[in-house]
């Protein structure tokens, strides 16, 4: 489908056959979308560098036999990725990358300043909780009394799996690729951009799926927006976030939630889109 934004096209990537599910789909060179499906529309990708690959993000728990096919059916049924790589540490990034982490042999790297919720750190989860976290999950949390959280959060904990890259540095088994810190909707989440031909990476700092509206996200709208509110730690960081990504201007915007857009008019949807959060 193509849909018209800023004045230009905009197209929206598809699998080559609908309920294909299962099957990443390359949309552009050597970089695999696996999704989106479910109630969240969820996205994970493949990046094939050199003769190895990684993962960035890891979907929910529930994902994790989907991940591993699509993994085999793209690389073979013994490869190994070089790293995972999260955008953030939520539930529906982050959900599978332990035992996949455990089953593969490598590691989970994420920013340092998301460190603290991927080893379920309770006083940090406090301090960069969204409004959901803040008003309902984290006092459920604190009412059932310290060891039953305490059994809680090691269960979401990625533990010793979860390791930390220097964003300025090159990105782990990402050769060409560069870490883009994008903080708002998490203190550490970042994107990941391919200068070489603007594929960015965006995690749920921009996303092609309207998230922030009932109607978007009981009748998985597509549509260009910022994370959503409800599990945003910071709404004004995100909006400078989606500024910053704007002016890497895309050829491929690929996001945590929707199908992945590409086309000329790429570059213009996402600048408009940045223009018209700053207004807010
Ligand atoms: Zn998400």
């Amino acid at each position: 489908m193509d849909c018209r934004a800023d004045g230009r096209v905009v197209v929206v990537t598809r699998p080559r056959r609908e309920g294909t599910a299962d099957l990443a789909r390359e949309i552009a060179s050597d970089v695999f979308c696996l999704g989106p499906w479910g109630r969240t529309q969820t996205d994970v990708y493949f990046v094939r560098a050199g003769s190895s690959w990684v993962l960035i993000d890891a979907g929910w728990a529930s994902d994790l036999s989907r991940i591993q096919r699509a993994a085999a059916s793209l690389f073979g049924a013994d490869s190994r990725p070089a790293a995972i790589l999260l955008t953030h540490c939520h539930p529906d990034h982050a959900g599978s990358a332990r035992p996949l982490a455990l089953a593969w042999g490598c590691a989970v790297y994420m920013h340092p300043d998301e460190l603290p919720l991927a080893t379920a750190d309770f006083a940090a989860m406090m301090a960069s909780a969204g409004p959901l976290d803040r008003y309902l999950i984290l006092p459920l949390m604190r009412a059932m009394g310290r060891r039953r959280r305490e059994a809680v959060l090691a269960r979401s904990s990625l533990g010793d799996v979860a390791c930390t890259f220097e964003p300025g540095a090159d990105v782990p088994g990402l050769p060409g690729w560069e870490c883009v810190p994008t903080p708002g909707h998490t203190p550490g989440h970042v994107s990941y951009f391919r200068p070489s031909d603007r594929v960015l990476i965006t995690g749920d700092a921009v996303v092609t799926l309207q998230v922030n509206t009932w109607a978007g996200l009981l009748l998985q709208q597509s549509g260009l927006s910022g994370p959503p509110w409800y599990t945003t730690w910071s709404p004004r960081a995100a909006r400078e976030s989606i500024g910053r990504l704007a002016r890497l201007e895309p050829a491929v915007l690929a996001g945590g939630h929707g199908r992945p857009i590409t086309g000329v008019g790429t570059a213009g949807a996402v600048s408009a889109y940045a223009r018209s959060t700053a207004d807010q």
